[in-house]
């Protein structure tokens, strides 16, 4: 199966991309952090199993986003990660792409929007 991987620590959040990605086809997974969704990541494959995209906060406790895409990056060149933060700096999101973020979008999101993204980068 291939997942979604929803990584924000904020769990209101995470159900909420949850809420409006249900009907997308792929498997869903939270990780409230980069270093709960590298282990997650790596238990899914594993079992055989793919990661279909990321959608990452950049501000979380343990490890942040960009920190996340980087190691991310080192294993998987091609799954699309979208940022999806309150961060809007532009050197903040060159600092991401920099990283192998594919797109960015700032909270708060709209479904249709986030949906539109996600079909634009799974198509
Ligand atoms: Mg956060």
């Amino acid at each position: 199966m291939k997942y979604i991987i929803i990584i924000d620590d904020s769990p209101t959040i995470r159900t909420s991309v949850e809420f409006t990605l249900k009907d997308i086809g792929f498997g869903l997974m939270h990780a409230e952090n980069g270093i709960d969704a590298l282990n997650k990541i790596q238990q899914l494959s594993a079992n055989g199993d793919e990661v279909a995209m990321c959608i990452v906060d950049i501000n979380m406790p343990q490890m942040d986003g960009i920190s996340f895409i980087k190691k991310f990056r080192e294993n998987d060149k091609f799954a699309p990660v979208i940022v999806l933060t309150t961060e809007a700096e532009e050197e903040k999101i060159q600092e991401g792409k920099k990283a192998g973020a594919s797109g960015w979008m700032i909270k708060p999101f709209k479904a249709e929007q986030l949906q539109s993204v996600v079909h634009k980068f799974l198509r």
